[in-house]
């Protein structure tokens, strides 16, 4: 069993781990770990994972994060560096035009989740290998072998590479309680996201790996009792938080899906994200996002249920109004739209789907119970890790922005969620309106 195998091994011993699976499948992890206090002094021999010395590597470094440490090292230990500065809002298109010189076999991301998207992109565009040095924990999706980016102002998800290597440093990681929160945030909420590939196993007979399953659930519940027993102040609460997100990112990285990164919970948000940029008006990360949105979905997710036993009629989902809301809010132009729109489903197949949620409506209740529970008790120590103890919560997100986020929710993600199955129903045209 994964959970038995892994869950009582340190994250170093996670390296090259490699198991036969009752999904039938072998899942195995590619990537060496080197954590721990001064891990970055020992990036040469790190690096040997990645390309030979005397090679070129690339250093894609975040805004504001210094790398000359790392840049010297690496000289003095043999490679051509070349270095380069990615900033936050950059689009897909700027990683292309990077193109890598010839001698370039390795690109090494320093900073948090997004510069680890754009290096996983820039490898997996160029046909090199892949590093990272995580200087940020509030968005750990690391190893997840796809990379979230933008194309025209819209969010894509493209299928990129686990990287072969992560290096961190936790002494070098800010000391911050919105990092922790919004660290705390994506783990937790990955709930909603396990909650969502069972649906679509279920009602689409998606595959899913119980074992992989089960292993993330068990993370969830060790970094939800341990940090219980914590206060915001306690100086290990940032390590539980890194490591127990590179669990996860694991998870995901061993299942070779991006699933676990896929709920309701991170579609919502990237709605949120473009709607906040073009009204430029502030927002918060990513997990902090991730987890408001996870309480409203566990309001909105039993519908689901009620809906199809009431003789209402709801007209079918309205695609048009979903292009003229995003042109309208997100400031998006038509052709960027029109591709990211999530198709109609045929009649046929809405009436299996349906018959499933039917056949399998205890299951899949007992599911939305165990997700209620945790999230709902996980509100308190969310809120308890921030300086103002969760105060700002109150005026943060309102009601209609919300709505207009969860209805826009299914054309961020292509990941057919329980979400995307309510618009279907024609349920969430509503809250367009
Ligand atoms: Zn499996």
């Amino acid at each position: 069993m994964i959970a038995d195998n892994l869950s009582g091994r340190e994250l170093n011993a996670w390296s090259g781990a490699s198991f036969a699976c009752s999904c039938g499948k072998r899942h195995e992890l590619n990537t060496q770990f080197y954590i721990g206090e001064g891990a970055e002094d020992n990036i040469v021999s790190a690096a040997a994972a990645l390309a030979p010395p005397c090679c070129g590597v690339l250093l894609l470094k975040g805004t504001g994060f210094d790398v000359s440490d790392l840049n010297r090292t690496l000289r003095r230990g043999g490679y051509k560096v070349c270095e380069r500065e990615i900033a936050d809002d950059a689009d897909f298109s700027v990683l292309e035009d990077l193109n890598p010189a010839d001698d370039i076999r390795a690109v090494i991301g320093v900073g948090g989740g997004y510069i680890a998207d754009c290096a996983k992109y820039v490898a997996a565009y160029a046909g090199i290998a892949c590093g990272i040095v995580v200087r940020a924990h509030s968005s750990p999706s690391f190893l997840v072998p796809s990379s979230a980016l933008s194309e025209r102002g819209l969010p894509r998800l493209y299928k990129t590479v686990t990287p072969r290597l992560l290096v961190c440093d936790p002494s070098k990681l800010p000391e911050s309680c919105e990092y922790n929160a919004a660290a705390f945030g994506a783990i937790v909420s990955r709930l909603v996201a396990l909650f969502d590939w069972k649906f679509a196993s279920l009602v689409r007979a998606e595959p899913i790996c119980k074992e992989i399953y089960d292993a993330a659930l068990g993370e969830i519940d060790t970094v939800l009792s341990r940090l219980r027993a914590c206060s915001k102040h306690d100086v290990f609460v940032r390590r539980i938080l890194l490591e127990s997100g590179l669990r996860l990112s694991a998870l995901a990285a061993m299942s070779g899906s991006s699933r676990l990164y896929s709920g309701g919970d991170t579609a919502c948000t990237l709605a949120l994200q473009v709607l906040r940029k073009h009204e430029k008006n502030d927002l918060r990360l990513q997990g902090e996002n991730e987890f408001l949105f996870s309480l409203i979905l566990t309001k909105i997710y039993p519908e689901l249920f009620a809906a199809r036993k009431h003789a209402i009629f709801f007209p079918p989902p309205d695609n048009n109004l979903r292009l003229e809301k995003m042109k309208e809010y997100f400031g998006a132009d038509e052709s960027a739209v029109a591709p990211v729109l999530s198709p109609y489903i045929d009649a046929d197949s809405l009436k299996l789907y349906d018959y499933r949620i039917g056949e399998y409506e205890d299951e899949l209740k007992a599911e939305l119970a165990v997700l209620n529970t945790r999230i709902n008790g996980a509100y308190k120590i969310f809120r308890r890790l921030y300086s103002d103890d969760g105060y700002f919560l109150k005026s943060y997100l309102d009601v209609s922005e919300a709505k207009l986020c969860v209805a826009l929710a299914p054309e961020m993600r292509s990941k057919y969620t329980a979400l995307t199955h309510m618009k279907n129903m024609g349920l969430t045209d509503g809250y367009l309106i």
